[in-house]
């Protein structure tokens, strides 16, 4: 059932965790890694993020009963088209990528007839690169699958048992409503926090020391969001136009009617969405999807 042969290309954050997570949880199992950047690759050897890293993807990907490309979603696409004539037949593909819809139909139509199981794991920092990666990343943080009606159980099936060995919980997800879900819970507040802190940043009656000064007052939390990777981000902006578009017409509608509270003086209006916000905050720490210690469990005040 388990894999023997495991591929990771791009070993950044994500490829870095998944290699340093299967490295504690499965040891059996071998792993070869390939990133673009030599710099990375040398990195990634220093670190032991997989136990070779190989100058070409075609090269890594030799003998591998899984590949997962850990790449920006804009390069998925390019990464497939390079691996697909040394791919073994029944070698399964996956990926991490943070849209699923745009980069399913990519890797179907440059890898024909291999079973394809686009993956999401729903967890992530702001940092980015080979000294990103940790092997607890995946710890009780869902792990989304998004299988096209090709792949067979037994496939899943395996590819399911390596995220939970890696710590993850697993569900199975149509790839639109992944992309739809993931639009209001990851891109939209990505979107809103990249907003604030520029808009903050651009503020001209303010200055930018007095923004930094004073930021402890909430705007230190978007910064962190903001921070980052922007070819990450870039690439799920424009890989999941449709339901971004959607989503945020929805929450500009939402922000309008804020606003005229606001402007009427509406104290009703804004006390029971604020109660509303602090329910949906306890589910999160309920479901051990954040830390339930005051600001988010920081020591400094
Ligand atoms: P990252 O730390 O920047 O790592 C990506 C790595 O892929 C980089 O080292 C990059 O090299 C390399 N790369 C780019 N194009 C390549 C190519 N054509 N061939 C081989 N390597 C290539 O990014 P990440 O955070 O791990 O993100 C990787 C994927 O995971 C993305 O699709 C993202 O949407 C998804 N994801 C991210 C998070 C998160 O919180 N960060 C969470 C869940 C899923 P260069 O730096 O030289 O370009």
């Amino acid at each position: 059932m388990s894999f023997e042969r495991v591929v990771l290309i791009g070993l950044g954050l994500l490829g870095g965790s998944i290699g340093l997570a299967m490295r504690e949880a499965l040891p059996g199992t071998v792993t070869i890694g390939y990133d673009a950047d030599p710099a990375t690759r040398a990195r990634a050897q220093q670190r032991g993020l997989t136990q070779s890293v190989v100058e070409s993807a075609a090269e890594a990907v030799v003998g591998a009963d899984l590949v997962i490309l850990c790449v920006p979603v804009g390069a998925m696409a390019s990464v497939a088209a390079e691996i697909a004539p040394a791919l073994r037949e029944d070698a399964i593909i996956s990926d991490v990528g943070s849209a699923k819809g745009t980069v399913a139909r990519a890797l179907a139509a440059a890898l024909p007839g291999h079973q394809i199981i686009p993956a999401h794991p729903v967890a992530g920092t702001e940092r980015s690169g080979p000294d990103a990666g940790f092997a607890e990343l995946f710890r009780r943080r869902w792990c989304i699958l998004t299988p096209g009606p090709e792949v067979d159980p037994a496939s899943l099936a395996r590819l399911s048992a390596l995220w939970e060995a890696l710590g993850a919980r697993v569900e199975v997800m149509d790839a639109d409503h992944h992309d739809l879900v993931l639009a209001v819970t990851s891109h939209i507040p990505h979107l809103i926090a990249y907003t604030i802190v520029g808009t903050a940043s651009d503020l001209e009656q303010v200055t930018e020391s007095e923004v930094i000064k004073y930021s402890a007052g909430g705007f230190r939390d978007f910064t962190r969001i903001a921070a980052s990777d922007p070819t990450m981000w870039r690439d799920v902006f424009l890989a999941n136009r449709g339901a971004v578009l959607e989503m945020l017409g929805r929450f500009t509608e939402d922000l309008t009617a804020l606003q005229r509270a606001i402007r009427n003086g509406d104290g009703d209006a804004l006390f029971d969405l604020f109660t509303r916000t602090r329910a949906i905050r306890r589910q999160v720490i309920e479901q051990g999807q954040d830390d339930a210690r005051p600001d988010f469990g920081r020591s400094d005040h």
